[in-house]
């Protein structure tokens, strides 16, 4: 699998991920309309936008749980429109969700590895061979990296039911990092949690990111926690991306102004929306 992705890497482009004019419909309604978004390798992008834009659709689109109607999306310059999940998860594209997805029954330690031992295996391995598995001396450093760099190790032989939602937070975003993802796609990672947790996991995951330059798209609704991780962002609305760039200039955008905070007058971006 990882040729394969290397392979990508030294052929094709910086450029991390291409869409380009895609449409995605659910009968008559039009989730996703004619959006373009570019993203260079090691730049972090965030997506804004009021419920029902569009945004986990057009992660979904990303990700390969949708497929367009119309439109293309490369990774590091190859079409990937008709790649299934899995398949794009071989070229490093990997995903959190606005739920939680974590092994409850398993400790903090096994969750981390058994996300590391798929990736290496496949998605089909058994569950008995991975506890054969976890004695190896190179997982076994590998994961214990990871769960220091996100601040879990002191957590890593508790159940994961156990934990409090900011931890299963920081879980979930070290059983994508422990794989090596090109591309990092984040809907909503902080949702349901309170201020002072999100403060808590963003500079791990922004020390995480930059440690090892990931390219990263991220969707939150915290406008004042977005700009401290991301250089740009993007605004959609009913669907269509209207405005995108630099922060600042972004949310200063006439459009941004009238659609997104529904005022004349220019918002403070520091403050939450
Ligand atoms: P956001 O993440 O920005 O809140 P979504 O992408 O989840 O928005 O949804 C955009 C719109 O598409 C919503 O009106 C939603 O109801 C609709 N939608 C999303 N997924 C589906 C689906 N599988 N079937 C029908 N409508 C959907
Ligand atoms: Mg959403």
């Amino acid at each position: 699998m990882h040729k394969v992705q290397e392979s990508f890497l030294s052929m094709n482009s910086t450029v991390a991920i291409e869409v380009e004019n895609v449409t995605k419909r659910f009968g008559d309604f039009t989730a996703v309309r004619n959006v373009s978004l570019e993203l260079k390798s090691s730049d972090s992008i965030g997506i804004i936008g009021p419920n029902g834009a569009g945004k986990t659709t057009l992660v979904n689109l990303i990700t390969g749980y949708y497929t367009p109607d119309r439109g293309s999306i490369r990774i590091f310059g190859k079409e990937i429109s008709s790649f299934t999940p899995a398949e794009r998860v071989s070229f490093g594209v990997l995903r959190t969700f606005q739920l939680v997805h974590v092994f409850d029954n398993l400790s903090v330690y096994e969750n981390v590895a058994l996300s590391l031992y798929r990736r290496q295996t496949g998605k089909h391995a058994l569950l008995q061979s991975f506890f054969r598995s976890l004695g190896d001396e190179a997982n076994l450093r590998k994961v214990e990296e990871v769960l220091d760099l996100f601040h879990l190790s002191s957590l890593e032989r508790e159940q994961v039911g156990n934990l409090s939602l900011g931890d299963k937070k920081k879980l979930e975003l070290a059983m994508i990092y422990v794989v090596d993802p090109e591309v990092m796609i984040l809907d909503e990672p902080f949702a349901g949690l309170g201020d002072q947790e999100i403060d808590e996991i963003l500079p791990i995951l922004k020390n995480a990111v930059q440690k090892q330059k990931k390219t990263m798209l991220i969707v939150e609704h915290k406008l004042s926690k977005l700009t401290s991780i991301v250089e740009n962002i993007a605004v959609m609305h009913e669907g269509a991306i209207i405005a995108s760039g630099p922060c600042e200039e972004t949310l200063n955008h006439p459009e941004v102004r009238r659609s997104y905070w529904k005022l004349d007058s220019c918002p403070d971006p520091t403050e939450t929306k």
